[in-house]
């Protein structure tokens, strides 16, 4: 069975960047359904049973009757590597051989953070924006609705949700401010740093 992650941050303390009502209905009610959807899924799927989540999302993307349970299984690994990587951290900056690497693979983490905004800006519709290491480069990789680097084969290092309900109720339609607040006040750089390692 899987479970609904734990925040490893309270309700509250990410104001004013994210609300608690938005993490009430985003942590609570969307990502629950996912997890719930996937839990019954496995339960009359003997097959799937001790599977890992990721493993799970790899197979249903092979099999396209399959394709809710990889939209489900797919968004509980898109959600759990988008809370697990957030915390106030509020005009931070990566440090060490993470930002060396930024620097390097896209001039600098200016220029990072503007291209990263520019993903999910121009991402149309709901989905996700990706920093991941392919090949041993950094790259930032845009998906639709479930879609996640598992069924690309690359190691994803943070992610930044941009379907409507990760920011309409602190920003209603202003994308790009949630894009803009989420990159500079909101990523645990140390989290990330430890999965580029
Ligand atoms: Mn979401």
């Amino acid at each position: 069975m899987f479970e609904l992650i734990t925040l490893p941050f309270g309700k509250d303390e990410l104001l004013p960047h994210m609300s608690s009502s938005t993490l009430d209905f985003h942590h609570g009610k969307h990502l629950q359904a996912y997890v719930t959807f996937v839990n019954d899924f496995v339960a009359k799927e003997s097959s799937l049973q001790g599977k890992t989540l990721e493993e799970i999302v790899v197979l249903a993307n092979s099999k396209s009757e399959w394709q809710g349970l990889f939209n489900n299984a797919g968004q509980i690994y898109n959600h759990n590597e988008f809370f697990k990587a957030i915390k106030k951290n509020e005009n931070a900056l990566p440090t060490g051989a993470l930002l060396e690497k930024i620097n390097s693979d896209f001039g600098s983490f200016e220029k990072f953070k503007e291209d990263f905004i520019n993903a999910g800006k121009t991402q149309f519709g709901s989905g996700w924006v990706w920093l991941v290491l392919n090949n041993g480069k950094l790259e930032i990789k845009k998906y639709a609705n479930a879609g996640n680097p598992l069924t690309d084969n690359l190691k994803g290092l943070l992610v930044c949700d941009v379907w409507e309900h990760a920011y309409y109720l602190d920003f209603q339609n202003r994308r790009p401010d949630f894009l803009t607040t989420f990159i500079t006040n909101l990523v645990n750089w140390d989290y990330v740093a430890e999965k580029l390692k």
